[in-house]
């Protein structure tokens, strides 16, 4: 995607973790924790289990998730490019693995607490989780747009995935270099960098 077309983007999908936060998941840790194997998704993991081990587990996983949510941190350049995103009316969802209230809590965590109606911050109970395209249709269709409209932001190769699946614009941000240039649309090292992108 060019840039130009970028700047003229008007509906935005950010992943949570990581993109508009500093990284925080330890993921092996998690993993050590609730005994999954070191190469077992953790979400397909758990709903794989039994109803009574899985629930356990989930609550685990939202108290670990809870203390994270509320000593989150913005990720360099995340709140001044969501809030240029803001002024410019651009419509502005999440797409996170994360729960939808924990997400709200990190939203509120790092200042962008305003910016994003609830109903738009999906999360892993309201679609299938990423690289499955169901959360960005599901935005597209809220926003009455295709999803060739959407912007989606991340900083994983889940989110560049989930992007390329729905018709989507994939963006690469928070890291050093592009690991995946035939999934990305897009690259920045930060938002900071994209920010100065789409204000060209
Ligand atoms: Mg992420």
């Amino acid at each position: 995607m060019s840039v130009v077309r970028l700047r003229s983007s008007r509906h935005w999908v950010f992943d949570m973790d990581g993109t508009l936060t500093i990284a925080v998941h330890d993921f092996e840790a998690i993993k050590r924790a609730l005994a999954i194997p070191a190469c077992d998704d953790i979400l397909h993991h758990l709903a794989a289990l039994p109803a009574d081990e899985a629930a356990a587990k989930h609550a685990w996983l939202l108290e670990h998730e809870r203390e994270l949510a509320l000593a989150a941190q913005p990720a360099p350049g995340a709140v001044e490019l969501v809030r240029e995103l803001q002024q410019r009316d651009c419509r502005l969802g999440i797409l996170t693995r994360n729960a939808h209230e924990l997400a709200l809590l990190t939203l509120q965590a790092i200042g962008l607490g305003d910016c994003f109606v609830s109903r738009d911050v999906v999360g892993r109970d309201e679609a299938p989780p990423k690289p499955h395209p169901g959360g960005l249709l599901q935005l597209a269709g809220q926003w009455q747009v295709a999803p060739q409209q959407l912007v989606m932001v991340g900083d994983y190769r889940f989110d560049l995935d989930c992007a390329r699946a729905a018709g989507a614009c994939g963006v690469l941000v928070n890291l050093a270099e592009n690991p995946w240039p035939e999934l990305a649309d897009h690259f920045a090292v930060d938002c900071h960098a994209l920010l100065a992108q789409v204000q060209g």
